[in-house]
């Protein structure tokens, strides 16, 4: 009988660890974890929504985190943005360790090294563009370098809705101010929570565009969690999670590929056939 991914992996386990101890020397992870568990509740209803997981973000690089609906994404991209608490195991931002800090260091942690963009915008409706863009500026008292800010919003092409609020902007051109407001700050690492979630496949193919030129034009390291194996298909790495677990983590993969990988996980106690390269 072939042995399972699972049956693979323990078996591997040993010289992975090793290996990562190698490399740990020689690249540079913005995002550390190590051992991440989560568990909700306790005794019978408890969940275990991260069962050990080990992930190291590398810097400059697009890393999509996919899984069925349940398998732990938000919870993992929370807890790696200092937004919620680990059961168990630790995790490091820009080389601190954001599972010690207290709730003042953290918030400043994530000011200064975190960005965020969610799926539904989160603009302040009674800002402009423009000042929704600077808000995390404004808040840490810091003044917008005028070239980055500049950059930032040709970047994302809103120099001519500066001075709209979001009632009066598309979709497509909130997200993009939210770009733009993660940005702004230049943080170690940006967040992405289903970006184009809420918005039809043509404005979210340009909000995906601009994610990826952050990356490649400003050397932005970005997570975005997506169920959509067609932004997944942007990413640098794919990271697969199937019930807390790290199933699968690939370099770029095609839509289809992507797309059968995350069919292939959705069916429960299916044989575990993903395409580990012999696709590619
Ligand atoms: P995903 O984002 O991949 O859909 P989540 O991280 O939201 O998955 O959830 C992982 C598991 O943890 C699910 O079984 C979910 O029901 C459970 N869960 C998430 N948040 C809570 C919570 N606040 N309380 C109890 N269970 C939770
Ligand atoms: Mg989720």
């Amino acid at each position: 009988m072939q042995p399972t991914i699972t049956e693979e992996r323990e078996r591997l386990a040993p010289s992975i660890a090793e290996l990562e101890r190698v490399f740990a020397t020689e690249t540079r992870a913005v995002v550390a974890a190590r051992g991440l568990t989560r568990t909700y509740g306790k005794g019978d209803a408890s969940v275990h929504a991260l069962r050990h997981v080990d992930i190291d973000i590398t810097e400059g690089k697009l890393t999509a985190i996919m899984g069925p609906s349940g398998s732990g994404k938000s919870t993992l991209m929370h807890i790696l943005a200092g937004l919620d608490q680990p059961t168990g195991g630790r995790v490091s931002i820009d080389g601190v360790e954001i599972t010690r800090l207290k709730e003042k260091k953290l918030t400043q942690l994530r000011r200064d090294k975190i960005g965020f963009i969610f799926q539904s915008f989160n603009l302040l409706a009674t800002l402009t563009a423009d000042e929704n863009i600077v808000l995390p500026l404004s808040l840490a008292r810091r003044k917008a370098d005028a070239a980055w800010r500049r950059s930032v919003i040709e970047a994302v092409g809103l120099q001519d809705r500066l001075t709209h609020r979001p009632a009066e902007l598309s979709g497509g051109q909130q997200q993009r101010v939210a770009v733009a407001r993660a940005l702004i700050t230049r943080p170690a690492v940006l967040f992405a929570d289903e970006p184009t979630g809420n918005l039809d496949s043509r404005t979210g193919g340009e909000v995906l565009d601009l994610l990826r030129r952050s990356v490649d034009e400003f050397g932005q390291t970005v997570i975005m969690v997506t169920h959509d194996a067609g932004a997944a298909s942007i990413a640098d790495r794919i990271v697969f999670l199937k019930d807390g677990r790290i199933e699968l983590d690939e370099d770029r993969m095609t839509r289809d590929d992507i797309y059968d990988t995350i069919k292939n996980l959705e069916t429960p106690a299916a044989t575990v056939r993903v395409a580990v390269g012999a696709e590619r």
